[in-house]
């Protein structure tokens, strides 16, 4: 793959460690070696995954002539953080339309990546109902600010699209040219599944340097019948975006959704216990809304055999640690049991 002909605008300069856990590897009873790739170590506020995406994303942003950016996340959306990030980066304004996915959960005061939109001077914030058709909600900002003269940039949830997804197919290249340096090959990915830019960018930066390297998303959100079509439809679009020839098909979309518990960015105790063990073994800040479920999940099909024959193992980490603040009652209350 080409990226160098896409235009991009670098929030890292210089690619995130792939360290191994071998205090983690060792509690779970020393099987395959598992490795982290840290990406949240990513530039911006506080880092995370959107950082790759929104490298693309703002640079098609500043080619259209966008003075303002328009996004959209829960309430305690590292998305929103970091796109505000960026775009305050850029010289930018930014509108910020959030989603009450868990009904009443908006607090104006709430810590967490609610404190930052504040501190990194959102221009305004939309909140709007669980379920609400976001992309015409965001779009009704946008009348707005033209209305007034702006020049508004929409960037969708997740920054999920083919643009941004190519942050993830970078990524790809980023850890194979990392594996080659330090001498190591892995031969299972493990990544966060949301609104899908991460899952499908790694899977066709993957085939698309032909690594052979199976990938397994773990869903935070959506059952496997809707997630699973989702990842492979971007998967598809971005692989003729970017001139991938190998051939992917929906059978390369692993998904598992056992995780979830009883739904979006809600506790579960698998992700209270992943979160504590990561912290206490390896020093490694987890969140609870995204990487927090998938460790469980990695860890589930660690112990189940799921990774027997593998040598090596990557887990993903994208980032979200700053949601931990506004989940402190949550740990509190497991270390006191
Ligand atoms: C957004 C996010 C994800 C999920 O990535 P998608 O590309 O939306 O699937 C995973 N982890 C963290 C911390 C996130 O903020």
């Amino acid at each position: 793959m080409n990226l160098a002909k896409f235009p991009r605008r670098i929030y890292t300069p210089y690619e995130t460690p792939l360290q191994p856990l071998d205090k983690l590897t060792a509690v779970l009873g020393g099987g395959p070696r598992i490795w982290m790739k840290r990406d949240d170590m990513l530039g911006l506020a506080m880092g995370g995954n959107k950082t790759r995406k929104l490298e693309f994303l703002m640079a098609d942003a500043l080619a259209k002539g966008a003075d303002t950016i328009i996004t959209c996340g829960a309430v305690q959306s590292n998305h929103c953080r970091l796109t505000l990030a960026a775009a305050v980066t850029e010289g930018l304004k930014c509108h910020l339309v959030i989603e009450q996915r868990v009904p009443n959960s908006y607090n104006e005061h709430a810590s967490g990546n609610n404190f930052l939109y504040h501190m990194l001077g959102v221009e305004g914030i939309h909140v709007v109902d669980g379920g609400s058709d976001m992309m015409a909600e965001m779009q009704k900002v946008a009348d707005e600010l033209t209305a007034q003269g702006r020049k508004p940039y929409i960037v969708p949830g997740g920054g999920s699209n083919v643009i941004g997804a190519t942050g993830y197919a970078a990524c790809a290249q980023e850890i194979l040219n990392q594996c080659f340096k330090m001498g190591v090959s892995f031969d299972h990915m493990i990544c966060t599944s949301g609104s899908t830019g991460t899952h499908a960018g790694l899977l066709v930066g993957l085939k698309g340097e032909n690594a052979n390297i199976p990938l397994t998303g773990i869903g935070i959100n959506k059952p496997v019948p809707i997630q699973k079509p989702n990842v492979y439809k971007l998967a598809k679009a971005l692989a003729e975006h970017l001139g991938v020839q190998t051939p992917i098909t929906e059978d390369d979309v692993i998904v598992f959704d056992d995780y979830v518990g009883p739904g979006y960015s809600r506790v579960t105790e698998g992700m209270v216990e992943a979160v504590s063990l990561v912290a206490k073994t390896e020093g490694i800040l987890l969140d609870p809304v995204y990487t927090g479920k998938t460790m469980a999940g990695m860890i589930d099909l660690y112990k189940k055999g799921y990774f027997d024959g593998c040598k090596n193992i990557m887990f993903l980490h994208t980032g979200g640690s700053p949601a931990l603040f506004a989940y402190t009652d949550t740990f509190f209350a497991a270390e006191e049991k």
